[in-house]
């Protein structure tokens, strides 16, 4: 059941691209997958138009959930990269725009958003590495970890303490990954089978220039937000491509397997899980996209939306992924068989970008202000 209405042509004609970078992704060649895909085009609409124009949040995620039918670990590469840029060109000041902007619309610039550290995963107000003024530059040290795709990366995006105010003192900085102090880990061991790389960030006393802040100085929190909220919109879309695929896979399985001399769908309770999952899937599609346009009108009114819309996207792809295991049986567990894989990344998708708890809890803190007033 995928969706194509205002699909953008190029992702129409790059479906087969699509097919072979997910495979090759699979191999290990990950900036090379990324720089093909992004020469290719398919992520131009992913890329936030300058402005306004048309619905760019409901484009962008029309092509991840393309993408993530085939290949959920390819469309969270490509939007760990689109976010990045999103948040250098939204944030950024001109000069840094277009010294970037047209490396990282091609791929030889990859940049990525390192929030995380081990004691601030969902609470970003818990962050310790520090930036420290030195004259017209600040000196960062500290350690980020989960930094995805870092290992290969060229810009990376620092949330760093720059006084003790809490969540009111944090900057982002756009390091330079060649910075000397900065030392990137090799790509870590994960759950078994992700392909993206996740590496450690070690920052010790690495200069920055004062005119690499993104947003303003102490304001990190703000740029943090839209990145996330927009983020959300994103692994929302992921999940209902990848909730997408297991449930056609479940579909076939279903129509062509007999047990108990009847088609597996004939049987009632079989009918009855395929129109929850295709269910589920249609009311987070229309949740994603009433997401989307609240998004665009205004980034920091939308976070309610936004977070309700990744929480039931992504609890929705949970469920269908492991029903649909549930429902091929011992064959799901056979070489090849790709709805395994795809339960185990629904769980991911529920929790990055904060965790689904971390959503509930946004819901329902803006619900309780709401009461108040
Ligand atoms: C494959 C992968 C890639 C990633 N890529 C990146 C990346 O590129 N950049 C980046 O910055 N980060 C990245 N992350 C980190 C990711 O965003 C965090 O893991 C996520 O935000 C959750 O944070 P945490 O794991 O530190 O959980 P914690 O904050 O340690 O929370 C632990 C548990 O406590 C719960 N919890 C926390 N606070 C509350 C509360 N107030 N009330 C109730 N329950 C609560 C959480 O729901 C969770 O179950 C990545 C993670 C993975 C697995």
């Amino acid at each position: 059941m995928p969706h194509t209405e205002s699909a953008p042509d190029t992702l129409r004609q790059c479906d087969s691209l699509i097919t072979a970078a997910a495979e090759d992704l699979a191999a290990g060649r990950y900036r090379a997958v990324l720089g093909e895909l992004l020469r290719a085009g398919v992520v131009e609409s992913i890329l936030d138009p300058a402005a306004g124009v048309g619905n760019p949040a409901r484009e962008c995620c029309i092509a991840l959930e393309r993408i993530a039918r085939h290949s959920v670990e390819l469309a969270e590469a490509v939007q760990v990269q689109a976010l990045a840029a999103n948040t250098i060109r939204r944030h950024g000041s001109d000069r840094l725009w277009s010294a970037l902007g047209p490396g990282l619309r091609t791929g030889e610039i990859l940049a990525v958003n390192c929030m995380s550290e081990p004691n601030a995963g969902s609470d970003l107000s818990a962050l310790e590495l520090t930036a420290v003024r030195d004259g017209d530059r600040y000196r960062l040290t500290g350690y980020k970890n989960w930094a995805a795709h870092a290992a290969v990366a060229n810009e990376l995006i620092v949330y760093a303490r720059t006084s003790d105010a809490g969540i009111g003192g944090i900057t982002a900085f756009l390091v330079p990954a060649d910075t000397p102090g900065v030392r990137v880990s090799a790509p870590f061991e994960q759950l078994r089978g992700l392909a993206i790389p996740v590496s450690d960030i070690v920052f010790d006393d690495a200069s920055v220039p004062a005119e690499r802040i993104l947003g303003r100085r102490d304001r990190g929190a703000l740029v943090s937000d839209i990145l996330v909220t927009q983020g959300r919109l994103g692994l929302a879309a992921c999940a209902i491509g990848l909730g997408d695929a297991a449930y056609e896979r479940a579909l076939d399985f279903a129509g062509s397997t007999v047990r108990f001399g009847q088609v597996l769908i004939e049987h009632q309770s079989v009918g009855f899980t395929l129109a929850d999952m295709a269910t589920g899937l249609t009311a987070a599609r229309q949740l994603l996209y009433h997401a989307c346009a609240g998004f665009d009108r205004d980034p920091l009114t939308s976070t309610l939306v936004c977070a309700q819309a990744k929480l039931f996207a992504t609890d929705t792809a949970a469920r269908i992924t492991a029903d649909a295991v549930e429902l091929l049986g011992a064959s799901a567990y056979l070489p090849g068989e790709p709805v395994e894989h795809s339960m185990r990344q629904a769980k991911l998708l529920q929790t990055l970008q904060g965790t689904n708890r971390i959503q509930r809890l946004t819901i329902a803190n803006r619900l309780r202000t709401d009461a108040e007033r």
